[in-house]
């Protein structure tokens, strides 16, 4: 069977820039999740899409029926719902083995790991056409995030950088993704988080003793 794919993350309106969180200081999304406010705006995309699935089924936030969907959403074909339902559903579910939220838990946890595991299957199925290479890396950046006690430090701090320029849909390319990544493992950070765009960041000079020759 044919499934639609059918887009997220693409009711709201993305920022024309990234600007500083009134409750951080950071640029909005770099506290995320644990800045409320950082969390808040990033969280928008996902609930907009939940709430309309809410809608389209007639069914409160909140009440049992919330439950019954979750569990369909979970039951489809990958591409029946729009990936962002999906992510939300396991927000609203707590793992069955290790409590945590669903596909957050320790490495260990074999549940969290399946779960996790399982929703990518949308994201190479649909792109570039329902989902972009933009909004795959929203995906990706903010499960790591909410998810990053199992992760290396790097990659996380590549993605608290990145999350604020994702939202504003700045393109970037594997080569600036590459320099950004050496510039961490460089331990140029402070130079990093004060650079207003993703190009900016992937755009800093080399150190001296690495320019070529
Ligand atoms: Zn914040
Ligand atoms: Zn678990």
């Amino acid at each position: 069977m044919v499934q639609p794919y059918p887009p997220g993350a693409r009711r709201l309106g993305r920022p024309h820039a990234a600007v500083p969180c009134p409750a951080c200081a950071e640029l909005v999304g770099r506290g995320y999740p644990t800045c409320t406010s950082c969390a808040d705006r990033v969280d928008a995309y996902w609930l907009a899409d939940w709430a309309a699935l809410l809608d389209a089924e007639g069914v409160v936030s909140g009440e049992p029926e919330e439950r019954d969907l979750v569990a369909r959403v979970f039951s489809a074909e990958p591409g029946a719902y729009p990936w962002t339902c999906t992510d939300w559903a396991m927000r609203l579910t707590v793992c069955p083995t290790c409590r945590a939220e669903l596909g957050t838990g320790d490495t260990g946890c074999l549940r969290c790991a399946g779960a996790d595991q399982s929703r990518w299957a949308w994201d190479y199925a649909a792109m570039p056409t329902s989902m972009t290479h933009n909004e795959h890396a929203l995906r990706v950046t903010v499960a790591g995030l909410r998810a990053a006690h199992r992760r290396r430090d790097n990659q996380v701090a590549y993605w608290r950088l990145s999350l604020p320029f994702l939202m504003t849909g700045e393109p970037v390319s594997q080569a600036q993704a590459q320099r950004v990544r050496t510039y961490l493992l460089a331990g140029r950070t402070e130079e990093l988080s004060t650079s207003q765009s993703f190009a900016d960041m992937a755009a800093l000079p080399d150190l001296p003793w690495r320019a070529p020759a």
